[in-house]
């Protein structure tokens, strides 16, 4: 931009930048020639390229207006950040030690800790949203051993429902008779053998188990079609509240009050949004999952003639941005009859 400051501001305010540019920084260490520059042809020269990547974030303007809303930033690298070392990568020739140095650091800095919630998106002129291309980089390093244990997960998800729920039991009764610390430990010392990224700790914030079964509800009258999201199939309220009501017996309740009661289908265990096989990158898994839900919200909601309501945005996020679904049997994108919930509450 440098050239075109002076037809910007005109003769005098660009007399004045300098003027202040002089005084402050009088030996032009701040900035050198960014954007004060005497010499008329500086934006020809020193070019910076921008090579090819992938092409969900090949667009990339590298402005920065994804960075304050990325919530690795303080922690990490940013999505701006994200991209610019994604594109250094790519200039580098094969056997450049840069290059080695990027794709080692990288893997923590821009892959491992990126939440991929895709809300860079949100404020990215040009639409891009970096999770899709972490999840896509995450894809890449999945063996086949690993895809097929996230199928075999998908496959029996009711089943880890139920096995999490019992876990969850098991923790919360052993921390009330042995105490918190030393049954923390125990999956401490787990992670430290085995992984740290497969084994997950126990923090003493951790909710308790949610109940087995879900609300009794009919699928007479019913307003909508109401799938609690599997996080709230398998965690209850926070140790803080009442353990009753839950949030769907709240959601059921005051939807019935409302006049438009919700129907939670009864084989809705096992079903989610393949969030957490899509952010991980097991494409398998996120295949199944999503073609397994989608089936089973046509069937529910008559072919889409109910609205389906899902309690927990991120996984109504999820489905309504699947490109897993089943345009192949509608003709018409799954996604345009899932609502959210303020969307229902509306009506
Ligand atoms: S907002 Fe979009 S275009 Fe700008 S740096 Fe971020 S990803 Fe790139
Ligand atoms: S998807 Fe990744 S890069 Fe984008 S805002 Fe979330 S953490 Fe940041």
């Amino acid at each position: 931009m440098a050239p075109y400051v002076a037809r910007e501001w005109g003769p005098r305010a660009t007399d004045l930048m300098w003027r202040i540019k002089e005084l402050a920084d009088p030996d032009f260490i701040l900035g050198p020639g960014v954007v004060l520059n005497r010499d008329p042809g500086v934006h020809l020269r020193n070019l910076k390229s921008t090579p090819e990547i992938e092409a969900t974030a090949t667009k990339c303007i590298e402005c920065g207006f994804c960075e304050p809303v990325c919530p690795s930033r303080n922690t990490t690298t940013t999505p701006r950040q994200r991209i610019v070392v994604r594109r250094e990568m790519v200039r580098q020739p094969p056997s450049s030690p840069l290059l080695a140095v990027l794709l080692e650091q990288y893997e923590h800095d821009g892959i491992q800790t990126c939440a991929a919630d895709g809300i860079c998106s949100s404020s990215c002129p040009v639409g891009i949203d970096t999770g899709t291309l972490i999840k896509e980089l995450r894809r890449r390093e999945r063996t086949p051993r690993e895809e097929a244990a996230g199928l075999r997960l998908a496959q029996r998800y009711e089943a880890v429902e139920r096995v999490a729920r019992g876990g969850l039991r098991a923790g919360h009764l052993a921390a009330s008779v042995l105490g918190q610390r030393a049954v923390a430990e125990i999956p401490a010392a787990v992670r430290r053998c085995v992984s740290t990224d497969l084994v997950p700790t126990w923090p003493a914030s951790m909710p308790p188990a949610a109940p087995g079964r879900l609300p009794d509800t009919s699928r007479d009258g019913t307003a909508a079609v109401y799938l609690p999201a599997c996080i709230n199939r398998i965690f209850g309220n926070p140790g803080a509240l009442a353990s009753h009501p839950t949030l769907p017996e709240a959601l059921v309740a005051v939807s019935a009050r409302g006049g438009l009661p919700l129907w939670i289908p009864g084989d809705a265990a096992g079903h989610c949004c393949a969030t957490p096989w899509s952010s991980k990158g097991y494409a398998r898994g996120q295949a199944y999952m999503a073609r397994r839900t989608a089936a089973a919200l046509w069937r529910w909601s008559d072919g889409g003639a109910l609205p389906v309501m899902i309690d927990a945005s991120s996984c109504a996020h999820g489905n309504r941005t699947c490109e897993i679904g089943l345009e192949h049997e509608t003709g018409r994108p799954y996604a345009s009859f899932v609502l959210l919930l303020e969307e229902l509450t509306r009506r």
